[in-house]
């Protein structure tokens, strides 16, 4: 019998050749070929007579070619072969165009089964190039009167080849069950399973091996992770502290989700082992506070911490709002940014050197650093940054592991974080801190364009500010920032025209001449957009246009109203975000929502976000309708591409593959009682460790 890592060429009749085309595919071994799942079926279970067919319909029929088909040459390059095949109930005219040898494969009195649409024309049926094949062909190898498999191609491979090699992969392979039989016993065994996932008998049978292999690949998966999370290295042992003093020091009393987080990181920092842990807050939930409280359990046991945002103005706000909480502890910062003359990256350098800082804040331009005494690496607005960025920070220090404390604004359901997230323990700041008031929120068409001007008018008549968001930076080219659907909103072929920043800007400033209007959009310099954000930090601008740059938490707090056009663009964790730019001060703020999109879904998006500011909701929402493969672009998290299961639909059996993976590895954290399933957890860890860091 063969192994599940054995070669495809294993197979007969594969050479070289064919096994580059399955290689491209992504299947090199005979397991990768059997875990090749169709992507979708085609039901050709109608069998039906002649006279029964209707316009229009896909089925079988059973006839008998019934004249001698003859080849026509209609000009060059068209070559049709056509005939007649009758049933007892009527006759129906067969062409196939450019497939000549069909001439010599068919003859008259042959008794064929063929799979096609139906053409009725007054009372004629006709049938172009249908799938034919014999009457008497094995059940095995029949393409017609089943539910039939369709797979992803390559060049170099068709349908049919693909699907004969998959039967000779399942024939030779002895597929052993791995699952806790408890689990098992839920599904059909997994040797069926992979029959009918592959060649379904009924869609009911497809539908429980759908179950069995969701199930699977969630639960393996989860106990993949879980023995990651489990092999945490060693890390700097931070001595434990008493927050009373850090607290006491502070301008406000930290709510209850800010005590426990800390409570958790700081339980980890003094561990032994190095923390790798993911904080989770709404916009505006505070966790900046969180992070300065770890920074300073590590400063008063003598150690170095580093924080970095994914921009300038982020780094330079975290600078002033960190040296406010801590330097009353005589704790030193230092700030570098990409921006900064390379004297002062010398003498930052030499202060870091000589210990004479114990917090570095900066952008990306942090991992160029030498940290000595580097205990704790903060990395705020984790999404912003690919996988391989967080892995060289923390890897910045390799002699010390430091601590790992990663900030994402952007809420998860917590199953799925702890998939997307990976190895990192989540801790979740599910709450608000007191006396911020609710932004209301508006879904509005474009013709409320002149009350919105006039809205417009009177909050910054109040000495209010404005953000006008738009998905596109120029009328004619898609810009880079929009170029990903994924991450900037929906796809939409034919939607409403889309409003271009720059156009807008100057389009407001004509309408509102009185008011000091700026642009920022993702095609300037790093310096430039600074610049303007700047300008709006500083109140020297009542009305910023942008694109989904300043999605990122740069705080403003006079600003009181986020106006978003082509809202249905953006994915509603995305417009959760602009909108957590305004009501962060004192004045009553407003979100307005500008579509003219008037699908189901576009209104059902938008009503949620009009109802409720709670970012795990909206996030829930947003998982359900777009999936997650929208939700950031996944392959950003280094996520494994999951087969069949689906993190959108499937959160269900996520949540029930989690709990048993927990509880198989609880029991038996080196899995040693099911070599089976350790076997197979193996194999994905080796195929992940490349991707999760
Ligand atoms: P986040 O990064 O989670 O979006 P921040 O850390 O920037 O949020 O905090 C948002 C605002 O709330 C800041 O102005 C901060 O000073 C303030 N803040 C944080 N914690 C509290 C608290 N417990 N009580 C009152 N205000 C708070
Ligand atoms: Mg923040």
């Amino acid at each position: 019998m063969a192994r599940l890592t054995d070669d495809v060429r294993r197979i007969r009749g594969i050479g070289e050749k064919r096994a580059e085309a399955l290689g491209r595919l992504g299947i090199h071994t005979l397991f990768d070929l059997i875990s090749f799942f169709p992507r979708r079926y085609e039901d050709r279970t109608a069998v039906r007579l002649i006279s029964e067919t209707r316009d229009g319909e896909s089925v079988c029929i059973s006839a008998v070619v019934a004249d001698e088909p003859r080849l026509e040459r209609i000009r060059r390059g068209l070559e049709l072969v056509r005939f007649q095949a009758a049933d007892e109930s009527g006759l129906v005219n067969i062409t196939y165009f450019n497939q000549p040898y069909m001439r010599r494969q068919l003859h008259r009195g042959d008794c064929c089964r063929f799979y096609g649409r139906v053409e009725l024309r007054g009372r004629s049926r006709s049938m172009a190039n249908p799938v034919c094949e014999r009457e008497g062909i094995a059940p095995a190898d029949s393409v017609t009167g089943r539910i039939v498999p369709v797979y992803r191609l390559t060049s170099g491979l068709n349908q049919k080849t693909l699907m004969q090699t998959v039967r000779q992969g399942l024939d030779a392979l002895q597929v052993e069950e791995f699952l806790p039989p408890e689990f098992a016993s839920r599904f059909p065994d997994i040797r069926t399973a992979y029959e009918s996932i592959h060649f379904p008998g009924s869609w009911e049978e497809l539908q429980q091996a759908r179950n069995r292999f969701v199930f699977e690949e969630l639960f393996l998966l989860c106990c993949a992770l879980g023995r990651k999370r489990r092999a945490a290295k060693s890390g700097v042992r931070i001595p434990p502290a008493d927050f009373s003093e850090f607290y006491a020091a502070l301008p406000f009393r930290p709510t209850a989700a800010q005590r426990r987080a800390v409570e958790e990181a700081s339980a980890d920092l003094s561990s032994g082992s190095q923390m790798n842990r993911l904080l989770q807050g709404d916009v505006g939930s505070g966790k900046t506070l969180v992070a300065a409280a770890l920074i300073w359990q590590c400063f008063r046991a003598g150690f170095v911490s580093a924080f970095m945002a994914p921009t300038e103005i982020l780094a330079e706000q975290h600078f002033q709002t960190l040296s406010g909480f801590l330097s009353p502890f005589g704790l030193r910062c230092g700030l570098l940014t990409g921006s900064r003359r390379a004297s002062e990256k010398t003498s930052l350098r030499e202060a870091l050197r000589n210990r004479e800082l114990d917090l570095v804040i900066g952008t990306h331009a942090l991992l160029s650093l030498e940290i000595p005494d580097l205990a704790l690496a903060v990395t705020d607005e984790q999404h912003r940054f690919g996988v391989e960025q967080r892995a060289s920070l923390v890897h910045a220090d390799a002699g010390l592991n430091p601590h790992v404390f990663v900030m994402s604004a952007t809420p998860i359901p917590r199953t799925l974080a702890l998939i997307i997230y990976g190895d990192l323990d989540v801790s979740i700041l599910d709450e608000r801190p007191p006396g911020r008031e609710k932004v209301d929120t508006y879904c509005v068409g474009t013709a409320y364009h002149s009350r919105l001007l006039a809205f417009i008018r009177r909050l910054c008549a109040e000495g209010r500010q404005v953000f006008v968001v738009c998905p596109k930076v120029e009328e004619e080219e898609g810009s880079e920032e929009n170029a990903d659907p994924a991450e900037d909103g929906l796809p939409l072929s034919d939607g409403p025209e889309l409003r271009s920043a720059v156009e807008y800007a100057a389009q407001l400033q004509a309408e509102l001449p009185e008011l000091r209007i700026g642009c920022l959009h993702g095609l300037m310099k790093a310096d430039e957009k600074d610049a303007v954000m700047q300008r709006m930090v500083s109140g020297e601008l009542d009305l910023l246009v942008s694109t989904t740059v300043i999605e990122v938490g740069v705080d403003i707090p006079n600003a009181a109203l986020m106006l978003i056009e082509n809202a249905e663009r953006f994915g509603l964790s995305q417009l959760h975000q602009l909108r957590g730019r305004v009501g962060r001060g004192r004045h009553k703020s407003y979100c307005v929502l500008v579509t003219d999109h008037d699908s189901e879904e576009t209104r059902a998006r938008m009503k949620i976000l009009c109802e409720t500011e709670d970012g795990f909701r909206i996030a829930e929402e947003d998982l359900r309708l777009r999936g997650p493969g929208d939700f950031f672009g996944s392959r950003q998290h280094g996520l494994p591409p999951l087969h069949i299961a689906d993190l959108g639909a499937d959160t269900e059996t996520l949540a029930e593959a989690r709990s048993a993976a927990e509880r198989v590895l609880a029991e038996d954290p080196e899995m040693q009682g099911c070599p089976k399933l350790c076997e197979r957890v193996e194999l994905l860890l080796s195929r992940i460790d490349g991707t999760l860091n």
